[in-house]
Order: C-alpha cells, then sequence, then structure tokens
C-alpha cells in the first residue's frame, strides 16, 4: 500500500524527471523503422515521442508530442477481447482461441497448420484478434462495428472517438496476409460467416484514431479492474480485466513479451502505428506513441522510456 506521503513524492518525481527520461529515449529512434507494410502508416514522424499518465484522481502528467494523433492497430485487439468475452462470455471464446503465447510473430500462420485444432494461440495475435472479430454480437459488420466504436468511445470517454478513412483503405488494400489467414480460419471452422464481413470489422478497429490520453484514459479503467476511478463507473467486469491483462503481460508486446517483462513489468500492449497502452495496476493509465519501430514491432522509444520509468521507479508487478 502506498501511502499519501510516498505517493506524492511518486508523482513529483515524475513530474520532474519524465522531460529528460523522454528526452534520452527520444534518441532511440535512430535504430527503428516506422512501419510501412501498411503504406499509410509510413508517413508517421519517426522521431515522434509522446507519454500521457493519468491518475486516479484524473490528474496528467505529459511529455513530448502528446497531441500527436494515431491509429491503434494491435492495442485495439484488448478491447475487442472484451467486448466478446461481455458479448458471449468466456467458454464460447476459448473455443475459437487459446490461451498461450506463440515466440512467433504477431502475423504468422505457422502454428496454425503445426499444432491442433488449429485455432488461434490467443486472441493479440492477428488470427486471434480476426477470430474474435468474429464474435462481435451484431447483426451486420456496420452494425458490430458500431458497437465495437461505442465500447472504445465508453472506455476512454471520448464521444469524438472515430476511424482514420485512409488507414483504414490503406490495411484493407494491402492485407493479403490477414485474408488469406481468415480463409484458413474458415475453413478450419474456427469463423463462421463471410469472411470480408468479418475481415471488415478488424479492420476498423484497428484504424480507428487515437491520443495518448485517450490510451491513458482507457488503461486507467483497466488499472482499476474495469471500474473507472475517476467517475465510479463500472465498465467492464472485472474477471474479463484479469484475463486481458494476463494476456498483456504474456503476450501483448509480441515475441518481445517475455523481455518486456522482466525490463518493465507491466501489462501492456503495442500497436505498429508506435502507441503503446500501459497501466500501473491500482495506480495510474499510461498512454505512449513512439512511431519508430524496434525489430519486433514496439516503440523503440517507447519501450526505452518505460524501461527507465520502471526502473526508477520499481514498479514491476513481479
Ligand atoms: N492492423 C494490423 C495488422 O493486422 C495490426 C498489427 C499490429 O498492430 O500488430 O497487421
Amino acid at each position: 500500500m502506498t501511502s499519501a506521503h510516498q505517493y506524492s513524492n511518486e508523482w513529483d518525481k515524475l513530474n520532474q524527471q519524465l522531460p529528460k527520461w523522454l528526452e534520452q529515449s527520444r534518441e532511440q529512434y535512430v535504430n527503428g523503422k516506422v512501419a510501412s507494410y501498411i503504406p499509410e502508416l509510413s508517413k508517421a514522424p519517426i522521431n515522434a515521442l509522446g507519454i500521457h499518465m493519468i491518475d486516479s484522481y484524473g490528474n496528467h502528467i505529459t511529455a513530448g508530442e502528446t497531441k500527436l494523433t494515431f491509429t491503434m492497430q494491435s492495442i485495439s485487439k484488448v478491447f475487442t477481447l472484451l467486448l466478446a468475452l461481455m458479448d458471449n462470455g468466456k467458454d464460447v471464446v476459448f473455443d475459437k482461441v487459446g490461451m498461450e503465447p506463440t515466440g512467433d510473430s504477431f502475423n504468422s500462420m505457422l502454428k496454425l497448420e503445426l499444432v491442433q485444432p488449429g485455432i488461434p494461440f490467443n486472441p493479440l495475435i492477428n488470427a486471434g484478434a480476426i477470430a474474435i472479430s468474429s464474435l462481435i454480437a451484431g447483426g451486420s459488420p456496420e452494425e458490430k462495428s458500431e458497437r465495437v466504436l461505442q465500447f472504445f468511445r465508453k472506455l476512454s470517454f471520448n464521444d469524438t472517438l472515430t476511424y482514420d478513412k485512409a488507414v483504414y483503405h490503406s490495411e484493407a488494400e494491402s492485407a493479403d496476409l490477414n485474408r488469406s489467414m481468415a480463409y484458413f480460419l474458415k475453413d478450419n471452422g474456427v469463423l463462421k460467416g463471410n469472411v470480408d464481413d468479418v475481415l471488415d470489422v478488424y479492420f476498423r478497429h484497428c484504424s480507428i484514431l487515437t491520443t495518448s490520453s485517450d490510451l491513458a484514459r482507457m488503461a486507467l479503467v483497466l488499472a482499476y479492474d474495469g471500474t473507472d476511478p475517476i467517475t465510479g463507473i463500472s465498465l467492464v467486469p472485472r474477471q474479463y480485466v484479469q484475463i486481458a491483462k494476463t494476456f498483456m503481460v504474456t503476450c501483448g508486446m509480441y515475441n518481445a513479451s517475455g523481455e518486456f517483462a522482466i525490463e518493465v513489468g507491466l501489462p501492456a500492449k503495442s500497436g505498429v502505428a508506435g502507441g503503446i497502452l500501459t497501466m500501473v495496476p491500482g495506480k495510474y493509465g499510461i498512454g505512449i506513441v513512439g512511431p519508430a519501430l524496434n525489430a519486433k514491432g514496439n516503440s523503440i522509444a517507447g519501450v526505452h522510456l518505460l524501461t527507465t520509468m520502471s526502473r526508477e521507479m520499481d514498479w514491476s508487478i513481479f
């Protein structure tokens, strides 16, 4: 338990040190690359780095380029998982996706054929998230996508959250691998219905436009087990948030999740547009953007910054 005195020392230290830590981490961008396999993402500023933190009283600390907008990409998979769990319950969801990390890259299909019964290993890899998209309740892809958007708006307390149309079209036009994966899943009996419809829901939620502030706000709800500490509103059942946070620890940072657990020790999810959503459980929600990615697909400067912060503030949950 952190006392009020310790808490204010910690917040003061963060306020003082964060700009310096951020500038040191920013330099890492020279060793990274902006994602280009979705052509529209390659336009992001490679040397940008921004962080937004929120505590349970609604206090904010920000540093760097916090006004930068970017698409959620894989970060959205945490929240579609939550919605699918709320729509269907645990048994139905885990009939279609597993609970284990793969050790492979996020868009790999390798284990789908190697390991029977051919269901995706977990909901945070592309194959798993596509299967999750098919479980979102709704009579049409439009209705499903609208439910996803409304859910994301509720969790971010931002009614203006919407899609980036250019990124959505860019991904839909360049998604041969995800498309082939979806057909494979359909043949294996994992996906029901029309493959294009399922993919449309998936592409849309990946292209929801956000800021580090939105990510921090959504993370705060997870940091407090689904009940927003600022308003007291209960948004997601605690047992589902526990599932999502566990996946964030085991699979959230692609196939660098083990290293991230050792070096940072916080539940986190990254996306290929350079976002990272993380939290200090029971304390803060954190959103980061840094479009230069390392070889594993995580924001190179963002991971560096979180490594410094966790070490300096003694944040690891392990
Ligand atoms: N929309 C991206 C894809 O399907 C998400 C990848 C990511 O952020 O990891 O490739």
